[in-house]
Order: C-alpha cells, then structure tokens, then sequence
C-alpha cells in the first residue's frame, strides 16, 4: 500500500480540479476503487440552495454570484449589449444551473472523433457510456440505458400550446418522435430532461453524492484552484486559495485531473505555464510547455430568441409572477409537479437545413413563456407569449480564450467568433425563416397574434445575421478550448493526456475537438465515463511507496 504522504503532506491519487459535470462523473467512477485516494475541489460552494433542486428556480440563481460565475466576453461583431457568459460554480458546476435539457449528440459526431485518429472515441464506445450512466424513464433498449445513476425524463404535463407546435412541425414535414436523441434523422418531441421526481438531478446529485459515502473520497468547497504545480514538466499537485486561510498545496502522486469546464481549464492551465508562450510571458508566467492551442477553437451556438404574443393560450408567463407562484411553489413542494418541475423548454426538434445534408444540422427549442427583453436578469412577460430558439448546431465559426492576468480573479478574455464562418450565417437565416413558417402553419397559426422578437418587419438578410449578433444569446455550450487530436499541436492526446508535461489530463467539455449536436450536458458526462476507462486501464503510474 503506498503512502498517504508525500514530504510529510497528505497526498492522493487523484487530483480533480472542478466538481462540474465531468468531475463529479470521475470522481464517482475513480473512488469506486477502495484503494484509491480522490480528491475533488470545487471553487462554489455545496449544492444546499433549493433554487438549485426546483427545477424552475434557475431562472433566480443565475443572479446569484455565489453559486455562478460570470464571464465578459468581448464586444467582438459591434454588438450592442454587453454579453457575459454563466457558469455553475457550485457542486455540479453548469448541471446545477443549466437548462435540463438532455441531449447526446449523433452518432456522426462521435465517429468523425473516431475519423480525426481519436481511437476510442467512435459512437460505439460512446453509446456504451451513455447507456451506462442511463437510467431512462423511456426503459432500456439497444440505444437507451436504464438502471444507470443518470435518471432522464420526458415531460410528460406538456402544455396544449407545445402540441400545437409539434402539429405544426409535422405538418412541415417533421417525423413526430418519442426520444429525439434515439434517431439519427430528423424529428420533433418532447424533450427529455435532468429532472428526477421533479427535482434537477444534476451531475452531483446523480454521481457524487452516492459516491460521498466512500472514505477514499474528499470533496473540498469553496477552494479556488490557482495553479497546477510542476516538478520539471511533471504535475505534482495543485496551489488553493480558500476564504480566510493561508495558500494550500495538494499533492496528487498519480495525476491532476482538470475538470473546471471549456473556459477555465485552458486557462488554469495557461497561469500555470502551459500555453501559448508569448502569452505567458506577456504576463510574468513561466513557461513550463509552450503549447499555441491552449485556449484556441472555442465553439459555442449562437442562437436568437424568437418571441411571439398568444391569444386563445395563455402559455406559463402568468404563472410565476403573484398568487398564481405562490400557489405554484406550494404545489410543486406537495406534488414535485406543475409549471416549477419544467425544463428550461418542452419541446425540440432537429431539422436538415436543406435536401443534401446527410444528418440534422439545426436545433430548435421552444417554450410557453416570452422573457422581457429589457430586462437585464431572466425576468418573464406579464402577457403570455413563447418563444423559440435555434441554432447551427455544428457550427464551424472558431473564438478563442485567453488568461488576462495571472491572477485567478482576472477574467479571461473571450472572442466567440460568432457568425464569422458563411455556414453559420445561411443557417442562422434558415432558423429565422423556418420559425416563421411554423408560426403561420394552421395548427399554431389561431394562437399566435405578433412576432415580438426580432419582428415581422425584419425580413432584410443583413438586418436577420445583425439581429444574430446584436441580440442573440450564447448556448452556454462552449467546447473545444483544449481540444484532444491525434496532431502533435492538439493540447491532449486520444487518452486525454496534455501534450508536452506528464502527469496532467483534461476531462471537460474543453477537451471535444467539436461540439456534439446539440446540448453537451449529457456529452459532457458520457465523456467523463469514458475517460474513467482510460485512466484506470493504465492503472495509473504511482511512484513507488515513500
Ligand atoms: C445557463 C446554462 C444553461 C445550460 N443549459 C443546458 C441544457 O439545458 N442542457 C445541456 O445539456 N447543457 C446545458 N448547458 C451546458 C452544460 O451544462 C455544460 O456544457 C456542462 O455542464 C459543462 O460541463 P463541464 O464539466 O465541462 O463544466 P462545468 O459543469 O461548468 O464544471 C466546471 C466546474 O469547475 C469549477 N471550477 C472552475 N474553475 C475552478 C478552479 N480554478 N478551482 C476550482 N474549481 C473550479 C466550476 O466552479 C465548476 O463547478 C447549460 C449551461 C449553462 C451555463
């Protein structure tokens, strides 16, 4: 048995940097072996709020600082309203605050991995980590997982305007599907969600708070990793700063694991001497491995809110303001049901944007209820409205992000890069046009009285791809920043090992060299399953007992 210590301090297998989505999937799987010591840090705190267990409570806890981070990213495009990007920072990261919509991607994305010389990482492999952490309400099947620690409903209380929605996809030519995640084609649905019993069942409340039990495994809060501590090019541990106390090291004599997610895994690892080089100087850093692709191919959606006044339906806006959220929140506390146990959306649908494309190259989402665009928080319409978002859920345009400072509370610098490649722009135009045709097919057409947002008088292209940009909202999806890739330039390697140090991987959205078609809550985890795989297969090399 090898020591608990190294030069006198408490040291560990594994180090995990970030209890997000990726983390607390690794966290459950690494400690499932009793002889392996885990720690897991988080810089939020424990996930108690119940705005984070009420599914419908995110719309408060994205004001909330405590529980999120907010990332500035730059007014690249001219647009005209400072965009700040949210992340969870609390046990289970962005599954703790996201959206609940379950997603996996197809089974193209992860073959053209397979097809860039990422052995191992083909659909096959991911189908079986995703039917491992199932435990889907639909039951099992060749493609769906049951008895996994990942719960995933339908909505099964849709409202009548969400039928009507989906009539009017059909009758657009859309096949009607009960799992839109099981077709490889297109289709319309009721969405499946992180939602177990009515309550999210994010990443922490699916893996690591089973996994809590185990005493090889120590979860620290409230601790900001400020950087990965090498001995020559080998990581060794981690610095944490925590409220009111005096620096800490934590030794890791296997490996540092990071897992803070696609915008601060590149750039811890940046303050840490891992990066471009020129940057790192530029900021007094180090340079441990001069890596230029740390922080480069960020992908994120860029999608538009499509906002429509009612008639006839009243949709769900009425429903969380006065008497009716207070009846609303007593009911959804005695029956875990009602318009407060919803996802973000009720309804998808993954379309082909035109007749020679082989797989669904849009995501559109729609929900009964119109925020107020004025508004600077997610305040809701009082009159009843829904909206619509779409997006090119492949999108090619490229940003990147970049350290600021090497302080841990500097911001990073951001570039989305939105829009800048001509595909994303025919397919933001396709969205605009398509929601439309849907608004005016005869099953939605009685309920629906204005365009609100952008507005029927918009119909210029320029103005539509300006709207895109000066008005459109990112999918908190971004991926790709520390991108795997079989060439030597590619910042992790197949076994999601960094390039040029030992010692140290990435597991988090960061690490995809594309971005799975459509949400990448489920990807992200599926992807933390996976790398599971790789890192007990090596057994790890723990140097010899002190
Ligand atoms: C508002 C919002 C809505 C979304 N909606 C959906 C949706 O409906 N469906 C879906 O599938 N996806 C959705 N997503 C995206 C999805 O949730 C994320 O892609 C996914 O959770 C990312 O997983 P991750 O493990 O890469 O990072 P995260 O889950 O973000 O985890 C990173 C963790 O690392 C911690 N951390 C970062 N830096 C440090 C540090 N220096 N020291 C210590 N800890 C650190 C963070 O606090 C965080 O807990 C949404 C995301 C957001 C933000």
């Amino acid at each position: 048995m090898p020591s608990r210590y190294v030069d006198g301090m408490e040291s560990y297998d594994y180090v995990i940097v970030g209890a997000g989505s990726a983390g607390c999937v690794l966290a459950y799987r690494l400690s499932a072996d009793p002889a392996t010591r885990v720690l897991l840090i988080e810089a939020g705190p424990e996930d108690r709020s119940p705005l984070i267990h009420m599914p419908k409570g995110f719309g408060r806890l994205f004001g909330d600082p405590r529980h999120v981070w907010y990332f500035p990213v730059e007014p690249d495009g001219g647009r005209n309203r400072p965009e700040v990007w949210l992340r969870g920072k609390v046990l289970g990261g962005s599954s703790s605050i996201n959206g609940m919509v379950y997603m996996r991607g197809q089974a193209a994305n992860y073959d053209d991995w397979q097809a860039r010389g990422l052995g191992g990482w083909g659909w096959p492999d991911m189908l079986r980590c995703f039917r491992a952490i199932e435990n889907h309400a639909l039951g099992a099947s060749d493609l769906r997982g049951a008895g996994g620690p990942l719960t995933v409903t339908p909505d099964r209380e849709p409202h009548p305007l969400s039928d009507a929605v989906v009539d009017a996809a059909v009758s657009l030519g859309l096949p009607r599907r009960d799992d839109i995640n099981t077709e490889a084609d297109e289709g319309v649905g009721y969405v499946i969600r992180t939602i177990n019993r009515g309550r999210r069942w994010s990443a922490a409340s699916a893996f690591l708070r089973p996994a809590r039990r185990r005493p090889n495994l120590t979860v620290v809060t409230d601790a900001l990793v400020e950087r990965v501590l090498f001995e020559g090019r080998r990581a060794v541990g981690v610095s944490v700063r925590r409220a009111g106390r005096a620096p800490e090291v934590h030794r890791a004599r296997g490996e540092v694991i990071l897992a803070a997610g696609a915008l601060m895994s590149p750039v811890l690892l940046q303050r840490s001497g891992v990066g471009p080089g020129a940057l790192l100087q530029a900021h007094g850093v180090e340079v441990v491995a001069d890596r230029p692709m740390v922080g480069e191919n960020l992908i994120e959606h860029r999608m538009l809110a499509m906002q429509y006044r009612l008639r006839g339906l009243a949709g769900h806006n009425r429903e969380h303001a006065g008497i009716r959220l207070a009846a609303n929140v007593l009911g959804y506390y005695l029956t875990r049901r009602g318009v407060l146990a919803k996802a973000s959306h009720e309804l998808g649908m993954l379309i082909k944007s035109g007749p020679d494309v082989l797989t669904p190259d849009v995501q559109i989402l729609a929900s009964p209820v119109t925020y107020d665009r004025s508004a600077t928080s997610f305040a809701l319409e009082a009159e009843p409205g829904m909206h619509f978002i779409g997006h090119a859920i492949q999108p090619r345009s490229r940003g990147r992000v970049m350290m600021r400072g090497a302080e841990m509370n500097a911001p990073p610098e951001i570039h989305a890069g939105y829009l800048t490649d001509a595909h994303d722009r025919r397919i933001a135009l396709f969205v605009t046009d398509f929601v439309r045709r849907l608004v005016r097919a005869p099953a939605l057409a009685p309920y629906v009285t204005a365009e609100l947002s952008p507005g029927a008088e918009i119909t210029d292209t320029e103005d539509i791809l300006d709207l895109h940009l000066r008005s459109g909202n990112a999918g908190y999806h971004a991926v790709g920043t520390c991108a795997m890739g079989a060439q030597p330039d590619a910042v992790v390697d197949a076994r999601l090992r960094v390039r040029g140090v030992e010692g140290l991987r990435i597991v988090d959205c960061s690490v995809m060299p594309t971005i799975p078609s459509g949400n990448t809550n489920g990807p992200a985890m599926a992807l933390a399953w996976r790398a599971a795989d790789l890192i007990v297969d090596r057994g790890h090399a723990r140097p010899a007992a002190a």
